[in-house]
């Protein structure tokens, strides 16, 4: 028998006994000492979990003996890591046993220079109190036109995406029972637009594929990602493809370790990513026409909207579209729609001739995209960049599959949905969505990211990612002619309101808030500011770091009358009033820090980017008195239940009519089936999401998620990981994915028309004409093939088709190149110099190249995780990483007598760093346009002004202009200066 290591460590009496045993004695010894090592066995236990960093999901092994985890090492059976981890799951031991850790509950009074200690029965009672009077005193029953909405604006809640999933569906399940409706998370400001671009491109918005999956690419691009580095152990799976002479394409400003690994190397000028992949689109659609013997075209005609016919009125002159309204920046998107026949449905033109098709509006748009203009705007090498195009091009073929991977600094744009709009019309040209190592395959950048959000943690959503209701939508008959899924909301309202909710009050639909505004994470703050909203609760997010024009958001802390902190650590934002420069005295925000347990030491589910369910387990007991996020969600809202029975007060009914039995302290599985939902005739769980009825009959917290915890047990928790069907690892028996259990998104666009693979080697499914039933992967839509059913890939679209043509989104329904709000670069493409809709906000102050002449971008360090807070605390991380820098190219320094390691200030016109500066060959400086040299530098973003490594936050340079599809800030393309200190 063959014995692996861990095979070995576990013969040896479990992994810490081994691993210590290992260093003490060395391997020779070892053997001898085994006889010792029995009873060590029998004192030590394990337990696996989910690395609480980035989305990538590792898993991990704690053994723990006597109440103290003594090791964490990577757990080899997990598919995805087999049993690596990167620096900061390694330093999850630090975590465990951290002596930072904030133990006991803290207060802040008004004006007071320090925290005092408080008991927790202390701080329900008063939060609840707080909660309860400013709700009541600031309730808004009806607006301005007379419609009831039953809402209240005066709090507001920030966070979590690094929660465990139950968690976050119980907040959200609270703070809407209280009307709130200023509900974010980080996610807003890290990767929405990617969201709202794919949603629009393929009908829904994370990863399409997963990371084992990039295992099986003919080709990777990773372009506003330094995955090596943010995300390194699913980059492993990238070095795997290369060994199967796979090609790595790294498209970035900086040379990055992820550079350093690629085929190929392209550089390109923060925020010209359009310009960068329009220039491809018009490669490929080229040569397509010249050689479709190298493409699928049968999959562009048929799986895209490329033979659709647009409106006749349809226009795009001199970087405006169609319908522009310069007063309101704003399109009318009437013109952007599909020419309709006599029965309503889109014309098409099957030979793609048609003018008015997508495919001729596509090359006509995109033809102004030739490589020598896109290198004038991206500063690229045409060289490097006509290889760029033939090689990611190459996986056009039917057989062939190339992958995009993306993140952060793909998505941190003005442009940010244009981006990746643009990288899904290549993916869509090519035939690379819904196939073995394709897709598009954004990366959350935390470990919960997507399952907090799709709990309902951003104000757009309900759990599930239903559209909460707005004031004109006053029936459930109305909310489902607008929104459709009526078995999704009823069983929603089943699940919160029980046999409250009946058919008789449209199951208790008139009691959630409505909604009449934009309440996104920009606008928040700035209600905080204008001083509408008045209690801040803000659950494990760092916005004081994290947020744009950082001082924007530190200055409007103080004009809140109480906050709430819910965190591991003392962080930036619980520590506001005591920031550097200011006068504590003079801030009255009342500060509640509550500390919470970690993901170590608490039991729910966490989704990775791959949309993997993965169950972590307890490992210890919280230090001291800190709770989890389950115990302080319930607690909180069994004292405001008590409040609100005794007391009353507006919508007091809907409170104290809320489902709430997860005893206490709360039973997290009692959660999870709730989420999972029940058929309430038989009290069964359910099996999935298709038994779900608009009847009443069924209750489920989020539809997304039925079938996670069913009869059958906790699917979140399989653990057996075996690759499964076609041997391409799928593991579908690892975990859950949701929904039902798929692991390859679109995978119906795998397979022509008649169900057969166009990759026999790699095949997601394919159908069986005998079984007359699909094989491999869950098939993305059961219906037979599309010749047989007449149902297309994308089921997610009204067509089933993907859109190249996206007449959905608010900023064009194909990219355009812009330049970044502060660009030195005047546009080579129209007159049109930014965004002609990009949302602008009075208080950001714009920087002129005349002050700023220099270029700046943001990234991130594999060191440290975000603000930093999580990481910054752990001595092991800190010495890594231990300082706040900069990253200046020679010739910048040279120009201004900079010396590597010397200290340099960084102004914008928002605000200014000091940092050490890094003079390094992987920035240099770019030739735009014939315009002369222009310099671009790197800022890190993970530093504060606590924790163990102190440093000026990145964010206090950039600017709060955003995206105007979601609202995510420009955090990757501002204008600066530098001096010497
Ligand atoms: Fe894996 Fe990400 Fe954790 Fe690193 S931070 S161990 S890549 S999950």
């Amino acid at each position: 028998m063959e014995l692996t290591r861990r095979d070995f460590l576990k013969l040896c009496g479990g992994a810490a006994g081994g691993t210590a045993l290992l260093g003490m004695l060395g391997t020779e010894s070892f053997l001898e000492a085994a006889p010792i090592d029995i009873p060590l066995r029998k004192r030590i236990g394990e337990k696996t979990t989910i690395c609480p960093y980035c989305g990538v999901g590792c898993g991990a092994i704690m053994a723990v003996e006597n109440g103290k985890i003594v090791n964490i090492e990577g757990d080899p059976d997990h598919p995805i890591n087999k049993g690596s981890l990167c620096p900061k799951g390694e330093a999850l031991y630090e975590l465990a046993n951290s002596e930072r850790r904030l133990e006991s509950v803290r207060y802040r009074s008004p004006g007071a220079t320090s925290w005092e200690e408080k008991p927790w029965d202390w701080a329900i009672e008063q939060i609840a109190g707080k909660i309860k009077d400013t709700r009541d005193s600031n309730w808004i029953s009806k607006d301005k036109d007379g419609r009831v909405v039953n809402r209240v604006e005066a709090i507001a809640s920030v966070g979590s995406v690094f929660t465990n999933s139950e968690e976050a569906y119980l907040m959200t399940k609270l703070q809407r029972a209280l009307g709130l409706v200023y509900i974010e998370n980080a996610a807003r400001i890290c990767v929405s637009s990617a969201v709202a671009a794919n949603t629009e491109s393929f009908g829904r918005g994370p990863m399409s594929n997963s990371w084992i999956d990039l295992g099986n690419s003919d080709c990777v691009m990773i372009i506003g990602s330094n995955a090596a580095e943010t995300f390194p152990v699913a980059f492993k799976w990238i070095i795997k493809a290369k060994e199967k002479e796979a090609k790595l394409i790294h498209v970035d400003p900086r040379f990055t370790r992820t550079s350093a690994k690629a085929d190929i190397y392209a550089r390109l000028r923060t925020g010209t990513d359009v310009a960068f992949i329009g220039g491809m689109i018009n490669y490929v659609l080229d040569d397509m026409e010249q050689k479709p013997e190298n493409y699928n075209t049968e999959y562009v005609r048929e799986y895209t909207n490329a033979s659709f016919l647009i409106n006749q009125n349809f226009k795009f002159e001199d970087g405006i579209f169609s319908g522009y309204d310069s007063s309101t920046r704003s399109y009318d998107k009437s013109s952007w729609q599909y020419q309709l026949d006599g029965n309503g449905k889109p014309k098409v033109d099957k030979s793609l001739q048609d003018p008015h098709c997508v495919f001729q509006l596509l090359k006509k748009h995109f033809s102004r995209y030739d490589a020598d203009t896109v290198c004038k705007i991206t500063g690229t090498s045409e060289e490097v960049y006509l290889e760029v195009c033939r090689t990611f091009a190459a996986t056009g073929a039917a057989g062939k599959a190339g992958a995009i991977v993306l993140s952060s600094g793909a998505c941190q744009h003005t442009q940010g949905t244009q981006n990746v709009r643009a990288y899904g019309i290549l993916q869509l040209l090519l035939g690379n969505m819904g196939v073995a190592g394709g897709g598009i395959n954004g990366i959350a950048g935390a470990s919960n990211g997507l399952g907090c959000s799709l709990q309902g943690r951003l104000f757009h959503w309900l759990p599930g990612t239903l559209a909460p209701p707005t004031a004109d939508q006053q029936t459930l008959e109305e909310y489902v002619k607008a929104n459709g899924q009526e078995a999704y909301i009823v069983s929603l309202l089943k699940s919160w309101y029980g046999d409250n909710a009946t058919a008789a009050n449209d199951y208790g639909y008139s009691w959630l808030s409505k909604g009449s505004g934009n309440y996104s994470f920009v606008p928040l703050f700035a209600a905080i500011h204008s001083g509408t909203i008045k209690g801040l609760i803000c659950w494990g997010m760092n916005p004081v770091v994290s947020g744009p024009n950082s001082s924007y958001i530190r200055e409007a802390l103080s004009k809140l009358d109480w906050m709430i902190v819910i965190d591991l650590w003392e962080t930036e934002t619980a520590a506001f009033w005591k920031r550097p420069g200011v006068d504590s005295a003079s801030i009255d925000t009342e500060v509640f820090f509550l500390p919470a347990a970690s993901s170590l030491e608490k039991e729910g589910s966490v989704s990775n980017s791959s949309r993997w369910v993965q169950w972590r387990y307890k490992g210890i007991e919280p230090p001291g008195e800190a709770k989890d996020d389950l115990w302080i969600t319930n607690r909180l809202m069994l004292e405001l239940k008590q409040l609100y029975e005794t007391e009353g007060g507006p919508n007091a009914d809907v409170i104290s009519g809320l489902t709430w039995e997860y005893g206490d302290p709360p039973d997290v599985h009692k959660v999870a089936k709730e989420v999972n939902g029940y058929d309430l005739e038989t009290g069964q769980l359910l099996p999935d999401l298709t038994k779900l009825k608009a009847d009443g009959t069924t209750s489920s917290g989020n539809w997304i998620f039925c079938g996670s915890y069913t009869e059958e047990g906790n699917m979140a928790a399989l653990r057996d990981p075996s690759p499964g069907p076609f041997n391409i690892g799928l593991s579908p028996k690892w975990a859950w994915a949701w929904p039902l259990n798929r692991r390859i998104w679109y995978n119906r666009a795998s397979v022509d028309l008649e169900g057969r693979p166009w990759d026999v080697n790699r095949p997601v499914i394919k159908w069986d004409p005998l079984t007359e039933e699909w094989m491999g992967d869950a098939p993305d839509g059961g219906w037979p093939p599309a010749i047989i059913s007449g149902k297309y890939p994308f089921i997610m679209k009204p067509q089933g088709r993907g859109h190249l043509f996206g007449p959905g989104r608010l900023d064009g329904p194909l990219p355009e190149h812009y330049e970044p709000w502060e660009s030195p670069v005047m546009n080579p493409m129209t007159s049109q110099q930014s965004d002609p809709v990009l949302k602008l906000w009075n208080w950001d102050k714009r920087g002129t190249p005349d002050k700023y002449p220099i270029l700046a971008t943001t990234f991130r360090l594999v060191e440290h995780l975000h603000t930093g807070s999580f990481t910054r605390n752990l001595p092991w991380l800190v010495e890594l990483m231990p300082e706040m820098f900069i990253e200046i190219s020679e010739e910048l320094a040279n120009e201004k007598g900079i010396a590597n390691g010397g200290r340099v200030i960084v102004e914008s016109a928002r605000g200014e760093v000091t940092a050490v500066a890094t003079v390094t060959k992987r920035l240099r400086p770019f030739s735009i346009n014939g315009q002369g040299k222009i310099h671009q530098i790197a800022i890190p973003w993970n530093w504060g002004y606590m924790g163990l490594s102190k440093g000026d936050s990145g964010n206090l340079l950039t600017s709060c202009i955003a995206d105007a599809n979601t609202g995510i800030p420009e955090l990757r393309a501002f204008l600066c200066n530098i001096k010497k200190v």
